[in-house]
């Protein structure tokens, strides 16, 4: 049985979550289990701060660097008693890596920079957690993702080779059998051997891509959450948990914003029928949720998705000219090449309105493209999508706000809300 585990930034945050980490692992002796980590707690953050001022080149850099080693050499600090175990050399190492970076001038592409920096976040997490798990007796073989996601060369959205990678993780499976292998999520390597990023969230996805590779029995990711809940317990009360997700509404759910799986995650497990279990990193015992292509669900409370900082787009054709299909066209191509994703839209005989996330720096370059039509937008709004809705459930969430743009369909309610 092949099993792929994933622990997300929260779950290792601190040396007690890496503690509680392997206290899950050593209850699964007998699976072979590939682990894949996150960067730990908020590092992808900082790391994206330190990015930033090293592209600037803020002498800040420096002092947020210190930062970023300080809190993992306190979390090393709290899993290791004897200072001379090689663990500490080895993420010393690792942070070398972005001295040299921060040494030289930034290249002038802010993604390639960008991802060089922001992996070492993972690096680190997994060399932490494998030597943690070795020296309590889980032998762990540390592995580096990069050789095994091979992407392109589009950095911060490394678009991954499946055939090649597929290929270099089916030969893990031997390493599996009497070793538990760890790797990183959201890192993945090029032809010539540059390191890419998936995106932000990304380890999910990494973990499927393993998963895949690997034929596994199931993934299931770890999180600080009883399972897939039916809406954000941090602006919702009264979340509940689903027990069963069909692959096909997780996408829809994935698609509408739901922040629990990444979008891509879905997909690749679907097609190898691999079941995706999300369970609790400190409730082990409760069942979770379990997503896989049986059809059950429970559709007698609505699942709730908010996005924020939405901006509504609404152009009109300055000759009052109809918003035709060749007009459509060549709006809908500015926004691809913009990589600019339409959450919402609608279209009527003069203008076409359009919901989006808020870039500002993607969004006023969109506005230069568009400038033949007449624009007016609004930004800071929210994107309210209600999956098997009610009417009640609509009055009680919608009722008080003011709404800027409407869409029902028989299974989705979606409001633009100021
Ligand atoms: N560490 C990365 C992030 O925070 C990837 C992940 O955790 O999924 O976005």
């Amino acid at each position: 049985m092949i099993k792929v585990f994933k622990f997300g930034g929260a779950s290792v945050k601190d040396a007690e979550g890496v503690k509680i980490l392997a206290s899950i692992l050593s209850s699964y002796q007998e699976g072979q289990i590939l682990i894949v980590v996150s960067a730990m707690g908020k590092t992808t953050n900082s790391l994206e701060d330190l990015a930033d001022l090293y592209a600037k080149q803020n002498p800040d850099a420096h002092q947020a660097f210190q930062e970023i080693k300080q809190y993992h050499y306190n979390i090393l600090n709290g899993l290791f008693d004897d200072p001379q175990n090689p663990v500490f050399d080895d993420i010393e190492n690792a942070f070398i890596e972005i001295d040299w970076i921060l040494e030289e001038e930034p290249h002038p592409d802010y993604d390639f920079n960008y991802d060089q920096i922001v992996s070492i976040g993972e690096l680190v997490s997994s060399k932490i957690v494998g030597a943690y798990l070795n020296s309590i007796g889980l032998k762990t073989k540390w592995i580096d993702a990069r050789g095994f996601i091979h992407t392109d060369n589009s950095y911060r959205e490394g678009r991954i080779d499946q055939v090649k990678t597929a290929a270099s993780i089916q030969s893990l499976s031997e390493t599996l059998v009497d070793q538990f292998i760890i790797t990183q999520g959201f890192i993945g390597g090029t032809s010539e051997n540059f390191t890419t990023t998936l995106g932000r969230e990304g380890s999910d996805y990494s973990a499927a891509i393993f998963a895949s590779g690997l034929k596994a029995d199931s993934l299931t990711i770890w999180k600080d959450v009883p399972g897939v809940l039916n809406a954000d317990p941090k602006v919702f009360g009264d979340t509940k948990v689903y027990s069963h997700i069909p692959y096909v509404e997780a996408l829809e759910m994935a698609y509408y914003g739901a922040s629990v799986i990444h979008p891509k995650t879905i997909k690749p497990l679907q097609n190898a029928g691999i079941p995706l279990f999300v369970k609790s990193f400190t409730h082990t015992g409760d069942p979770g949720t379990r997503i896989d292509s049986e059809s059950t669900f429970d559709k007698s409370f609505p699942a709730i998705i908010l996005k924020k900082e939405q901006v509504l787009l609404s152009l009109r054709s300055p000759d009052l000219s109809f918003i035709d299909e060749s007009v459509l066209g060549s709006i809908f191509s500015t926004l691809a090449l913009a990589s600019i994703k339409i959450n919402m839209m609608q279209v009527s005989a003069l203008s076409l309105s359009i919901c989006t996330d808020y870039n500002e720096a993607k969004f006023s370059r969109l506005l230069k493209q568009l400038s033949a039509f007449e624009i007016k937008y609004n930004t800071g709004l929210e994107l309210l999508t209600i999956r098997h809705y009610t009417r009640p459930d609509i009055e009680k969430l919608v009722s008080g706000r003011k709404v800027l743009l409407e869409q029902l369909s028989r299974n989705t309610a979606q409001f633009v809300l100021k």
